[in-house]
């Protein structure tokens, strides 16, 4: 048989290599920041348009290339950062393998400008599918300026794989994030389109993370500093109560590099034990120096992982630094779950007047009766009966009868007959009616057996339709505040924002008309508490980049969804009865009253039969 093998041409390896290294235009920014940064810059601009797939330029002024190091730049393992195996332990540099330039110009349209500060006439380099199309001498201020246009313009399959330019963006905002957060004594700016998104001047790490997530955070950082032989640790962690539901602004860095490390998080996570919501992670920007022999980065293309000689015992430093900055700054636990739940305000009466829990008595109630509801006599004049959660109740006032010395009763949501107030009676009655499990469950019998409620997702079906009715009718329920609000965002966030503006305003929301923009709130719809207010702006931004996928439903939905989302009693929550009962009635007064706006089952019935299974 013939030799079947062959060497790959130099563009198809190069091709091959670029499948690894460049996933997306958020690779591209990383690649390019990372080179501008080896080459000694103090200045560097990112420019953006479409998220990426039209443009992408970096400029620096760093050292540059003279024309032949330009033209090596481009082939694969040209590198001017190490020179032999020993080097990949001793990396002090972002780059080493010699292959984002090479890769990024097989699969892109490329465009080089550089120059020395020795020289005075620079390059330029026009690369494109691999090839060199044109070198020539260029008036080029001193550094680097690297274009990179129409990504995967020769391989269509994966142009169709890139998301919406905002999605790319969002990528790209994630990578420029980490090399700024790494490297504040560097002045970075970042343009998206025509607008300046940042502009960040050289500062330190603590400023850096204030410029780039908002003034909100200077009270929530807490210093952490520890110095052994294996590590030297700084940075920040963010106090426990601005733990998110998603994770986000977790960062590590090593020797100056972001990187991903699901141990080292575990470490932290641990370190916050009993001072963290239920499933919140806390924000942190931390800072690892170790010798560079003791890690190995060449263990992925991207470089984002890395081993470490001594995991466990950087577990254990990392663990305890923050450990002792929550101690030392006196971060104490949010959760108090031994507080008396007395005297906490149900959650109903928050928002709203208080509604009492209605009894109906039906004096002439026979047990033997087939369809004692129907009889009419003294019962409650149900509304809604068939689509209302009292139907469940149905059936129950018989025993109730027989345990409740001769006195039927009933939960009422709509209109009432008798109030349960009535001395005494009331505590017993209402405990009878439902408890709650692991804080987290409403138990209730109803007519078929106990039906288990899920407090967070009914409570975010009540709230969900309360506000799209909001939406839907002319004038929301607005409080007009006082003294405005003006909340901290950066310019990526005030695009969110800018982007729910028209349903923030059908549901409630105002803004400032003489600032043109949302800098300032005046009204608030009438379900949000101007306490909660910063936060819940914070989650819906949050989780409007992140919820892409809420993108078929309306806008006005979308903010609808999210704000019960944000808005909704967390599990864990202790609910007295009073609540408990009002939460019940809420839900099952709701159109759709068995699933969360997130399509979750919002309750379950376990039957007698069920029960009775368990126990045989
Ligand atoms: P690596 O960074 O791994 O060395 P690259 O393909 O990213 O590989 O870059 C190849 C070489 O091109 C670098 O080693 C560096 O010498 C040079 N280079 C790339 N970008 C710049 C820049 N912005 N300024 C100066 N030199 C650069
Ligand atoms: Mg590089």
């Amino acid at each position: 048989m013939a030799d079947r093998i062959q060497l790959l041409p130099e563009h198809v390896a190069n091709q091959i290599a670029a499948g690894e290294v460049v996933q997306r235009p958020a690779s591209v920014v990383k690649e390019l920041l990372e080179n501008a940064i080896d080459a000694g810059s103090d200045e560097i601009q990112l420019v953006v348009k479409e998220g990426g797939r039209s443009l992408i330029q970096v400029i620096d002024n760093g050292i540059g290339m003279s024309r032949t190091d330009a033209e090596l730049s481009i082939q694969r393992h040209a590198t001017s950062k190490i020179r032999k195996a020993e080097d990949l332990f001793h990396i002090l540099t972002k780059g080493f393998r010699g292959e984002a330039l090479a890769s990024i110009g097989a699969i892109a349209q490329l465009d080089l400008n550089s120059r020395t500060d020795e020289e005075s006439l620079g390059t330029h380099l026009k690369v494109a599918g691999g090839r060199i199309e044109a070198s020539e001498e260029a008036v080029t201020p001193k550094g680097t300026s690297i274009s990179v246009k129409n990504l995967f313009f020769n391989i269509p399959a994966r142009r169709n794989f890139l998301k919406s330019a905002k999605v790319e963006f969002r990528h790209i905002l994630e990578e420029f994030q980490r090399v700024a957060l790494a490297h504040s004594d560097i002045c970075f700016s970042l343009h998206h389109n025509t607008n300046e998104l940042f502009h960040l001047p050289v500062s330190n790490p603590r400023k850096r993370i204030v410029h780039l997530f908002g003034n909100k955070m200077k009270s929530r950082l807490v210093p952490v500093a520890e110095e052994t032989k294996v590590v030297r640790i700084g940075g920040f962690i963010c106090k426990p109560e601005f733990a998110k539901k998603s994770r986000g602004e977790q960062y590590f860095f090593v020797n100056n590099r972001f990187i991903k490390s699901a141990y080292l998080h575990h470490a932290v996570l641990n370190a916050y034990e009993g001072l963290l919501r239920a499933d919140t992670v806390p924000g942190y920007f931390l800072f690892l120096e170790v010798p560079p022999d003791s890690i190995d980065i060449n263990i992925h293309p991207t470089k984002t992982e890395i081993k470490f000689e001594d995991e466990q015992t950087l577990y254990a430093i990392l663990r305890s630094a923050v450990k002792h900055s929550l101690g030392q700054f006196n971060v104490r636990p949010v959760l108090d779950f031994d507080s008396d739940q007395n005297l906490e305000t149900p959650y109903s009466f928050k928002d709203r007047e208080a509604v009492i829990p209605r009894v109906a008595v039906d004096r002439n109630f026979n047990p033997f009766h087939n369809s004692p509801a129907t009889t009419g006599s003294g019962f409650v004049s149900r509304k809604h009966k068939e689509s209302s959660w009292e139907v469940l109740y149905e059936g129950l006032q018989g025993e109730e009868n027989r345990a409740g010395e001769g006195k039927e009763w009933i939960v009422e949501s709509g209109e009432r007959e008798e109030t349960l107030f009535e001395g005494d009676t009331l505590q017993s009655l209402t405990e009878v009616i439902s408890f709650q499990v692991d804080r987290k469950y409403i138990l209730t019998r109803v007519k078929t057996g106990l039906l288990l409620i899920d407090q967070r997702r009914a409570h975010q079906r009540v709230l969900y339709e309360k506000f799209l009715k909001n939406i839907s009718g002319k004038e929301a329920a607005s409080q007009a505040l006082l003294f405005p609000i003006r909340p901290e965002f950066n310019r990526a966030e005030r695009e969110v924002l800018e982007a729910m503006r028209g349903p923030m305003i059908a549901m409630g929301f105002r803004f400032a008309e003489n600032t043109g923009g949302l800098h300032e709130i005046t009204a608030l719809p009438a379900l949000i508490p101007e306490s909660e207010v910063e936060k819940v702006l914070d989650g819906l931004i949050e989780h409007w980049q992140q919820h892409e996928g809420l993108g078929e439903y309306s806008a006005g939905d979308r903010l609808a969804k999210l704000l019960s989302q944000a808005l909704s009693l967390p599990h864990g929550k202790v609910l007295d009865p009073f609540s408990q009962q009002a939460l019940i009635n809420d839900l099952f007064a709701c159109k759709e009253a068995g699933l969360s706006p997130f399509n979750k089952r919002i309750h379950t019935t376990l039957t007698v039969e069920e029960l009775e299974n368990k126990l045989r």
